[in-house]
């Protein structure tokens, strides 16, 4: 995808600061993070969101959460605790629409949503 943020840094054509990397998943520093703790974990390749997981290879979903884990564990919040957030579609915020997963720690985190629309 050539206009894809994310598909040029795991290209290596935009910087990041990487955290670590298996074969198919690479975590990097959020540019703008919204917790002392903030990594995000992408697929090497381009999967615009949640519904195309299902067409991902199999084992994908395996070591993105399992990179999360070690990263987590690296940055010190594995036993702090963290949050682990897909954003997907318009009304989530989602930014980048190539599928990553946020970890955010370091702190506590306060309500999972801010919106909270329906509830009341
Ligand atoms: P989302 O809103 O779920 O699409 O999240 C996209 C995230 O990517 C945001 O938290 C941004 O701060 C982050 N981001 C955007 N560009 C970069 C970049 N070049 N390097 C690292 N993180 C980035
Ligand atoms: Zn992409």
């Amino acid at each position: 995808m050539d206009d894809c943020i994310f598909c040029k840094i795991v290209a290596g054509d935009l910087p990041s600061e990487e955290i670590a990397h298996t074969e198919r998943v690479i975590a990097i520093r959020d540019i703008n993070p919204a917790a002392p703790v903030h990594l995000l974990v992408i697929p090497r390749d381009h999967i615009p969101g949640i519904a195309e997981i299902a067409a991902a290879p199999e084992g994908l979903l395996d070591e993105l959460f399992g990179l999360a884990n070690e990263v987590a564990d690296k940055e010190g919040v594995g036993d702090s605790g963290y949050r682990l957030v897909f954003n997907n579609g318009p009304d989530s915020g989602m930014l980048v629409p190539h599928l990553h997963l946020h970890v955010l720690g370091g702190a506590p985190l306060g309500p999972i949503a801010s919106a909270g629309a329906g509830r009341g």
